[in-house]
């Protein structure tokens, strides 16, 4: 059986003060009990400040993004081994806000996956379609396509230590939850593509669903047999709100 990953996405929201706080609060508030893991994604100034504050406690933290190079003359930009430096464990790789707004190519995401990997951390890699593409009826086919670059580039053995998200962008940020049918039939579609390659790795592959995960949605998504958690943007701001959506992985 697959463990449960709850895992928050802070976006770029946040301050040493208010991640303090948030931090006490989640700890504090980590249900009892096993299956489950949770994970905050804060971002990058405030990496070494979280996970300080996460050590010895059951939650993990990861990177939004990171540079698929290792070094060198690339302004503004941050390496795999500086994460892992600084005590990330996963890296967010292909959000649909970077692919949308900053222009990542597929391969370029892929190419991030691999990074992310060799420097020893689990890439969350995030796939999903638009409402446009949905309407159009090539969901599937946009999800094939943004899963073959990394399959093609990296293999599927490499996904022995990766998690995936399916987030419709339609669901993302705007209130509206792809109801548990829909997401667990891309679920599905997601791991049966897995099931014709390897197994093994379908078999044990995390996918998460993300947009507009909340408490009082969670625990309908999560009863679902191919969904292993959420990635949680607006929700994973509040303690409170957080906890509530972890406490549906611990009773699920
Ligand atoms: C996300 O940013 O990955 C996300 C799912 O956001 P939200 O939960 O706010 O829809």
């Amino acid at each position: 059986m697959r463990d449960i990953l709850v895992a928050g996405n802070w976006k770029m929201n946040g301050s040493s003060t208010a991640n303090a706080e948030l931090m006490s609060g989640i700890i504090a508030g980590v249900p009892e009990g096993s299956g489950f893991s949770l994970l905050v994604c804060p971002p990058f100034p405030y990496l070494a400040s979280v996970a300080a504050q996460a050590a010895g406690s059951a939650v993990s933290v990861g990177a939004q993004n990171v540079s698929e190079h290792q070094k060198g003359a690339f302004t503004g930009e941050v390496a795999p081994s500086m994460l892992s430096d600084v005590g990330c464990e996963y890296v967010i790789v292909g959000h649909s806000e970077r692919r949308s707004l900053y222009g990542e190519s597929s391969a370029q995401v892929a190419a991030k996956f691999q990074a992310a990997q060799a420097a020893g951390m689990t890439p969350i890699l995030c796939v999903g379609e638009t409402l446009e593409e949905r309407e159009a009826g090539t969901t599937e086919k946009v999800i094939d396509e943004q899963l073959d670059a990394v399959l093609d580039a990296a293999g599927v053995e490499a996904f022995g230590t990766a998690v995936i998200a399916y987030e419709p962008v339609w669901a993302i940020g705007t209130g509206v939850t792809a109801t548990p049918e829909q997401a667990q039939d891309m679920h599905r579609h997601i791991r049966g593509r897995f099931e014709a390659l390897n197994a093994d790795i379908a078999a044990s592959v995390q996918i998460l669903y993300g947009g507009s995960m909340k408490g009082e949605n969670a625990a309908g998504l999560l009863a679902k047999p191919d969904i292993d958690g959420g990635l949680i943007g607006g929700a994973s701001l509040k303690a409170e709100d957080f906890l509530a959506i972890a406490h549906a992985a611990a009773q699920n």
